[in-house]
């Protein structure tokens, strides 16, 4: 077994010798605590069947981790100066490649279905970079791919948000989004001081499982969304004047707008954030009919 990259001795010795200089823009905070990269392999529950999708290996602390436990890793790296280090510290392990790429611009499906042909299933791990942790995870999950889940490391008020419940301040469009496609749980609160350099937030763990089928089936996806958008417009408001200010020619439809609340049951003079996502479902079947 090698020396953990994931050490503040190791991790330093790697940056000197390559004379490599963090770029903030690119959410660069690396992993120094072996413990929670263990915790994070752990929490995936990933195994020989297993091929891995990491996004940001960094200079591959959590990298090597993964390929220690998993069938094969496939890792994507959006920084340039990264490659050259990853070749080194990764030159151990077999069972990675490394592909130089935007996570946000790449056919994961492909490969996926390229690179993994020999493992039973494939899992998303990352310590994500933190400036795009939300249109990376919306990528993923929109693009429908044939995962078992996601465990990531994000900035701990968005963990807060995508696992929240029906009620609470942190529940929102973007809870609503991800639970469509989920089971989401924060399983790990993470401290500033296990990255260097040390991120301007707390951190925190969430592991996010497929589910075999979107929690509650709606008429029209795209409008479900626009409906949960338009809900939770201004917190402060009712969900009808929020439905009446949000959603197209939404003035001239209230009388349309509260008989579609009335057909789902729903209070008028409730706000968004108490509605489940199963209440959306009916809300936005009911006024499907009537925006077509
Ligand atoms: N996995 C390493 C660790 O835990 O120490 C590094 C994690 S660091 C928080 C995020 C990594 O993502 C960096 O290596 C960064 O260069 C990379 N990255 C940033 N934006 C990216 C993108 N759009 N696509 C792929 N990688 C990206």
């Amino acid at each position: 077994m090698y020396k953990d990259i994931a050490t503040p001795t190791r991790t330093k010795e790697i940056l000197d010798k390559y004379g490599f200089s963090f770029k903030k823009s690119l959410g660069q905070n690396f992993l120094i605590d072996p413990n929670i990269l263990h915790r994070i392999v752990d929490f995936a529950e990933i195994s020989e069947r297993s091929g891995v999708i990491e996004i940001g290996p960094g200079i591959g602390a959590l990298t090597e981790h993964l390929a220690r436990r998993a069938k094969k890793v496939v890792a994507f790296e959006i920084d340039q100066r990264l490659l050259p280090i990853l070749e080194d510290t990764l030159s151990p392990y077999s069972n990675v490649s490394v592909i130089h790429q935007d996570i946000l611009k790449a056919d994961v499906g492909k490969v996926i279905s390229e690179e993994f042909t020999d493992v039973e299933e494939v899992m998303i791990v990352a310590n994500l970079p933190y400036y795009v942790t939300t249109p990376i995870i919306m990528k993923l999950l929109t693009d429908r791919l044939p995962i078992r889940g996601m465990v990531v490391m994000l900035q701990k008020e968005v963990a807060d948000r995508m696992a929240a419940k029906p009620g609470t301040k942190d529940y929102g469009s973007l809870t609503i989004a991800v639970q469509y496609y989920t089971n989401a749980e924060t399983v790990m609160n993470v401290p500033r001081t296990v990255f260097i350099p040390k991120p301007n937030v707390d951190s925190a763990i969430i592991r996010l499982t497929k589910l075999d089928q979107p929690a509650v089936p709606v008429k029209d996806e795209s409008f479900f969304f626009t409906v949960v958008r338009a809900s939770f417009g201004q917190r402060r408001k009712t969900i009808l004047n929020n439905l009446i200010s949000q959603l197209p020619n939404g003035k001239e439809r209230k009388g349309q707008i509260e008989k579609a609340l009335q057909q789902a049951n729903i209070d008028p003079q409730r706000r968004g954030e108490t509605l489940t996502i199963a209440e959306f479902a009916s809300l936005s079947d009911c006024l499907y009919d009537i925006f077509q």
